[in-house]
């Protein structure tokens, strides 16, 4: 079985700690690597030479280190069909999710190679009587990213060209449950001919992304992964001095007027649930329906369910396996929990099965009416193909209720009525929020939002707010006397 390699000062190395586990395909339990952990000394080593190969990269001129981008860019379209069918073996979702996902990240490579531009800073003559001031951005060092499972081809994206099209040097440490479409990226990465030691990868657990974070040599972490995680790397890396930007888990709502396309806003409201199997940081699963269309909708959405296939993600299906049987697991315990709580549970999808694959991790999706605010899939992120219905009679009320959520990720509203749409667009407490639209995801040249528990930091990821946290900008002040 193939071993999963960490990619450090431009050369493949096996990672020497003690822990390993394998990496099995979620639909049809084939092991597919084993994946040993780094030990420090590897971690010493990867930011060790990030940041010998920043003296140089710093210094390479801006248009010089958009080229490998460039190259990276088409290598990743060239191989986008390969890489997802890696994505799927590892992580369960379709492959059209798996290719939709890789556009998503190839979409911020091309943002990143606007760099020239996107970092310049700002000028003003006669700031004071001739005194000119500039401001100049200036990278910092080595950047640290810890990625999760659920986007493995996007996430790292999301950082790594704007880290290094910006001066900085790079170490990648993605999800140990998911590693190889990294480690094939990073191959393509080589091909496109950055600098030895510019870009890094290594593998591990939560060992490895403590030793990183507070690593002296490292000048910042970007940070994608669940709530508890994100705030604790938020405060330990800030702790240690470094610049932090940590996103977080959700729990995003969608409000359904009575003025919307009930058609629409229920095929919508399914598709951003059940996507990636609810595997989703954007899943609208908490739906607050007008209660004059409540019934309407609510049939709908059951029937539109009921159309979907369950199974194998390289196979035709609408929807693929969780990532492990624990997962499962603790998605099939918020179902238990929601019928012991009184919900009405108007499509059950725990009996899925799927011809080939008896042991792959299948939920169904699952349909749940008259959920509570108290109850758990009313609160608490599922990370699963449920969906929680609710009805309201005033929509000042719904907004009321989404924004007592804990999270802030994102929130869609599905209505005919502009003034709502407004009313929404000002007080609905998320960071990406959506109008007619299923999912609130910000395309790559807007940063990614995320407020509350959604998010730990100042600066997100993505476009410019993401160039602002991979740089400084010093201010540069000049008076030259009359001679
Ligand atoms: P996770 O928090 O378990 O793991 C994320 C990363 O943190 C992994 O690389 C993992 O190795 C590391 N890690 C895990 N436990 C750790 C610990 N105790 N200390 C230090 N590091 C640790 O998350 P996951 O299950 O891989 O991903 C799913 C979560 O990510 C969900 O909560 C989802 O909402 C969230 N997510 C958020 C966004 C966003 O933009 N806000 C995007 C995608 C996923």
């Amino acid at each position: 079985m193939d071993t999963v390699r960490n990619y450090v000062d431009g050369a493949w190395t096996e990672p020497t700690g003690t822990d390993s586990e394998s990496v099995v395909n979620p639909a049809t339990k084939e092991p597919l690597a084993e994946l040993t952990y780094s030990s420090p000394d590897d971690l010493d080593r990867a930011v060790e030479v990030g940041n010998e190969a920043f003296e140089e990269w710093r210094e390479t001129p801006v248009e010089e280190r958009i080229q490998p981008l460039f190259r990276f860019k088409q290598l990743l379209e060239d191989h986008q069909e390969e890489l997802a069918e890696t994505l799927v073996s590892e992580h369960g979702k379709t492959k059209g999710e798996a290719m939709g996902e890789l556009r998503r990240g190839i979409e911020n490579v091309e943002v990143a190679c606007g760099i020239p531009t996107m970092m310049q800073g700002g000028h003003v003559s006669n700031a004071a009587p001739n005194i000119d001031e500039t401001g100049v951005r200036t990278p910092l060092g080595t950047f640290v990213a810890v990625t999760p499972f659920n986007f493995p081809g996007m996430i790292p994206l999301w950082f790594l060209p704007y880290a290094v099209a910006t001066g900085n040097s790079f170490v990648l440490k993605p999800s140990e449950r998911d590693p190889l479409v990294a480690e094939r990226m990073f191959e393509l990465l080589d091909e496109a001919g950055f600098p030895d030691g510019v870009v890094n990868l290594v593998h591990g657990g939560a060992d490895a992304v403590n030793e990183l974070i507070t690593h002296e040599g490292v000048a910042g972490v970007s940070f994608v992964g669940s709530t508890p995680v994100a705030k604790h790397v938020y405060e330990t890396a800030a702790a240690a001095g470094k610049r932090v930007q940590a996103q977080g888990g959700a729990k995003n709502h969608v409000l359904v007027s009575d003025s919307a396309d009930v058609d629409f806003a229920a095929e919508k409201t399914l598709s951003s649930a059940c996507a990636c199997a609810g595997e989703r940081c954007l899943a609208n699963d908490v739906v607050l329906v007008h209660e004059s269309v409540y019934d309407e909708f609510s049939q709908r959405l059951v029937e539109l369910a009921d159309e979907m296939t369950v199974g194998y993600g390289l196979d035709d299906v609408d929807m693929g396996a969780l990532i492990t049987p624990e997962h499962e697991q603790r998605v099939r315990a918020f179902v238990e929990d929601a019928m012991e709580g009184g919900a009405d549970l108007l499509r059950d999808g725990r009996d899925v099965t799927v011809e080939g694959y008896p042991d792959g991790n299948f939920l169904g999706p699952t349909i749940f009416g008259d959920v509570g605010e108290e109850m758990a899939i009313s609160r608490e992120e599922v990370f699963g193909p449920i969906v929680a219905l609710d009805s309201y009679d005033s929509f000042d009320d719904a907004i009321a209720r989404l924004n007592r959520s804990e999270f802030g990720n994102a929130a869609s509203l599905f209505t005919g009525s502009g003034a709502e749409a407004r009313t929404f667009r000002h007080d609905a407490e998320a960071g990406n929020l959506a109008v007619n639209a299923g999912t609130a995801a910000p395309m790559a040249f807007f940063h990614f939002g995320g407020r509350k528990a959604s998010f730990f930091g100042d600066l997100h990821a993505q476009a410019d707010d993401v160039v602002r946290f991979y740089t400084d900008e010093t201010v540069y002040i000049e008076r030259w006397p009359d001679q």
